[in-house]
This record gives structure tokens, C-alpha cells and sequence, in this order.
């Protein structure tokens, strides 16, 4: 399958959706050519869902970069908190930079599926992200309670309270997945901002990189559609954003 026809299909959902391997790519080429750093001086760490897809379809060239720290739980919602950022933050090369990655996932099967994509050796299609897609199963059928947050089901639970204060913008949506993917997206973009707000970095720069990132079945890969891409230099502390320079 040609690379044009897959990007068609994921597409039709997300416009300026890339290969996950174009979008690294394009991001080692901003920190040779526009920060003049090698990608051994940068730290990425990552914030997507711990769905074995993501490891299964992880793209080859994040290996030049050091890490990942891995941010992520369920639905890529930065589950490590502070404790996590200002980990990764401390083990940054000084002359260099911290790359997050981070984002919901939502499955586009070959046949243009959405919210569910076929996976190695299995007969039927299964549900992408399934914590999403359970979570909005439980809100329509009203069984998610205001504030009930368990031990044992901690990352789930959380997921369910940030699709509950949206419910009916995510009922009444068209497509009920990728609204609740949008929810999911802004609660991590907002946490993300927040926790980088409460660290201290000594490195030269920071790089975010939002996405709703899509995956889809073996033979197509993954993908990623751009929402955020900024970079703070940390002498000046501007934050410039280049999303369209990049992006779009
Ligand atoms: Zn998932």
C-alpha cells in the first residue's frame, strides 16, 4: 500500500495528519537546522497511551534521541505527574533540550474505521484507544459517577471524570470517539502546560509537541496529526509557536 493512499484515509479524519515517521523526521531536521543541536543532546519523553500498539509502532528514529521517559498511562494522560517532569527534567544534558511528545490515540482501521484498528494475528477488529472508547460507552449509558475516583482502577477513572464534564459536547458530537479523543487531548494539553509551568529546567530549550496521534492497522502504521508545536527557549523564556512553520 502506497503512503498516499494510507494518509487518504487517516486524512479524512484529521487534514494534516503525517506519518509518525515523517513527524520525527521533521523534528530532527527543526533541532539540527533551526537549534544547531545533535539529537543526543535532547531528552524525549513521551506521553501516549501504554497500549502495546505504541510500542509495536514506536518510530525507529526516536532511538537517536535519548530516552524516552515515559510519561504516559492510560490514553497518554501524563499519569506521572510532577514527580515524572521533574525526573526527566534533571537527567537533560545541560547544552541541550527536553522534547515532549504527547497526546491521546485514536485507531482509523485500513477501511477508514474509526476508533478501532486490526491488530497482529487477530481475527477481529478491537477497540483504539479501548480506555476511550470504554469510558465513552460508560458515559452514555450514564454510568460514570461525579468524583468516583478507585485504587484499582485509578488511570481509568480519571479518564472517565474528564469525559463526564464534557458530556453532552461529546454526545451530541458527530463522532462521539474522536470528540472524546479532543476532550482527552485538551486535559493533557493543560497538564502538560501546567506541570512544565512547576519545573525547573537547565537545559537550553524545551520542545512540545501535541498530537492526537493515530494508529492504525499492522500494515499502515501510525500517524500523527499536529495540534501543538512549540519551543521555549529557557535563557529568555519566549515561547515561540511553530505548529504552521512545521505542522500544517
Ligand atoms: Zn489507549
Amino acid at each position: 500500500m502506497k503512503k498516499r493512499e494510507k494518509l487518504a484515509i487517516v486524512r479524512q479524519y484529521y487534514p494534516n495528519a503525517l506519518t509518525t515517521i515523517d513527524g520525527i523526521n521533521r523534528v530532527i531536521d527543526f533541532v539540527e537546522e533551526e537549534l544547531d543541536l545533535e539529537p543526543a543532546k535532547i531528552m524525549l519523553a513521551d506521553s501516549i497511551c501504554s497500549d502495546d500498539v505504541n510500542s509495536i509502532q514506536y518510530p525507529v528514529r526516536a532511538t537517536e534521541f535519548l530516552g524516552p521517559f515515559k510519561m504516559g498511562g492510560l490514553d497518554g494522560f501524563p499519569f506521572t505527574g510532577l514527580t515524572g517532569m521533574s525526573a526527566f527534567a534533571s537527567h537533560v544534558p545541560d547544552e541541550g533540550a527536553v522534547f515532549v511528545y504527547y497526546g491521546p490515540h485514536i485507531g482509523i482501521s485500513k477501511k477508514g474505521e474509526i476508533g478501532e484498528i486490526h491488530r497482529v494475528g487477530q481475527r477481529k477488529n478491537s477497540s483504539c484507544c479501548g480506555a476511550a472508547k470504554g469510558a465513552l460507552t460508560k458515559l452514555i449509558h450514564n454510568l460514570i459517577e461525579p468524583g468516583n475516583i478507585t485504587e484499582i482502577d485509578y488511570q481509568m477513572n480519571m479518564l472517565e471524570q474528564i469525559l463526564l464534564k464534557e458530556k453532552e459536547r461529546v454526545i451530541t458530537a458527530q463522532i462521539p470517539m474522536m470528540e472524546a479523543t479532543e476532550v482527552i487531548y485538551e486535559a493533557i494539553d493543560n497538564r502538560i502546560n501546567e506541570l512544565i509551568e512547576l519545573t525547573s529546567y537547565h537545559c537550553k530549550y524545551i520542545i512540545l509537541m501535541g498530537t492526537i496521534h493515530i494508529n492504525s492497522d499492522t500494515e499502515m502504521g501510525s500517524f500523527t496529526a499536529v495540534k501543538r508545536f512549540d519551543l521555549i527557549d529557557l535563557a529568555t523564556n519566549e515561547r515561540k509557536n511553530l505548529v504552521d512553520n512545521y505542522f500544517n
